[in-house]
């Protein structure tokens, strides 16, 4: 890189005075809470989806003491939508933990810090920046691809060795003065102008400095991740309805996907929705295959298939109470009958795939 560091901070801070971001919800009434939630919020997700989640979430749960009373199934219902739900679970994790272990105050070590769940260096690093006044340095996606082509960096900036080097540049490029807009700076760098694709190199303040473009080849900055073929799986999900029109939705066990949502009933195959729908509404139950849609997690593509299954006339015989499709189920499982109302409302959190397909059940 062609500036100097102090260069580099420079020209990044006076671009920030004049095009960048002052408005956000959480740079107002900075707090190490309120950066916290927005921070974890804004892992894999984008300012314009986080902002409205935040401000509900600020508005349930305006402190940590608040965050860390609630129950994991509030806390989820104001996630649900935004994805990556263990990321929600953390959040609550960690409140609990900062009450017991530290006395309801936010801990102000970067160590401390990254003992709590979710937390890792980038984050304590950007909370102690902006809200507790210390310098550190942050290494966010953002950052990464700034950096990765500012400095023309070979190598994919996830690996190990790649993103030591890197959190070696941010430590020296971050500022001693100034450093919490500094900080905000090269994220919202990243966010507008250094962005994934179509970077706007002509506004950039950093220009001069940046190798990639000097050596005219941007797009081949950041390095990619090493292709990896995603797996292939495929699931069956009952919409089971009964003639109230309620939904049989079941808690997930916290761990695994979609881990303390609720849900509804899964099964690998076609026979086993048929033998599942008999036996919960007898042979006289109708089972229509919705179309399939892909869902992609992380690690791999769920090919899902929806299949709705409503309680007939057929069966008015069989009520809760009498050895009837609810009594045996609510029995077996955890679980219960829900009003699609409560789902679409957000009352219950449930995962995005089944938000979709509680809404299409509802103009059905
Ligand atoms: S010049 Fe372009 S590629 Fe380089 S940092 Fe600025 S926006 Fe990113």
């Amino acid at each position: 890189m062609s500036l100097s560091s102090e260069q580099f901070s420079t020209h990044l801070l006076q671009w920030f005075d004049q095009h960048g971001r002052h408005d956000l919800p959480w740079q107002q009434e900075i707090s190490p809470y309120r950066v916290w939630v927005s921070e974890i919020m804004l892992q894999q997700t984008q300012v314009t989806t986080v902002i409205p989640y935040y401000q509900k979430f600020m508005t349930t749960f305006s402190t940590l003491e608040a965050l860390a009373q609630a129950s994991q199934e509030q806390v989820l219902a104001h996630w649900a939508g935004l994805g990556y739900y263990a990321r929600g679970r953390n959040l609550h994790k960690a409140a609990q933990q900062i009450v017991k272990d530290f006395g309801g105050q936010f801990p102000t070590s970067l160590a401390a810090m990254m003992t709590l769940p979710g937390v890792g260096r980038s984050t304590a690093g950007a909370i102690l920046s902006i809200a507790c006044g210390e310098r550190q340095p942050i290494l966010d996606g953002n950052v990464k691809r700034v950096l990765g082509r500012v400095y023309a960096l070979e190598q994919w900036p996830g690996e190990k060795a790649a993103e030591n080097w890197l959190w070696q540049r941010a430590e020296e490029l971050t500022p001693v003065q100034r450093f919490a807009d500094y900080t905000q700076a090269i994220m919202d760098l990243g966010a507008t102008l250094c962005t994934r694709s179509k970077p706007q190199c002509h506004r950039c303040p950093v220009a001069t400095g940046c190798s990639a473009l000097a050596q005219n080849r941007v797009a081949d900055f950041p390095f990619k991740k090493p292709t990896q073929v995603k797996p292939e799986k495929s699931v069956y999900l009952m919409l089971l309805q009964n003639q109230q029109g309620q939904l049989w939705l079941e808690r997930r066990p916290s761990k695994g996907i979609w881990g303390g949502l609720w849900s509804v009933p899964e099964c690998m195959d076609w026979q086993a929705c048929t033998e599942l729908a008999q036996s919960r509404f007898g042979k006289a139950s109708s089972l229509l295959k919705w179309e399939p849609f892909r869902h992609t997690f992380s690690h791999y593509h769920l090919q899902i298939t929806p299949v709705l299954v409503q309680q007939s006339s057929a069966n008015e015989g069989i009520s809760e109470g009498e050895g009837g499709y609810a009594t045996e189920l609510a029995l077996t499982s955890n679980g219960n009958w829900m009003d699609l109302t409560a789902v679409i409302n957000g009352q219950i959190g449930v995962p995005a795939p089944v938000q979709k397909l509680v809404s299409q059940l509802q103009d059905y």
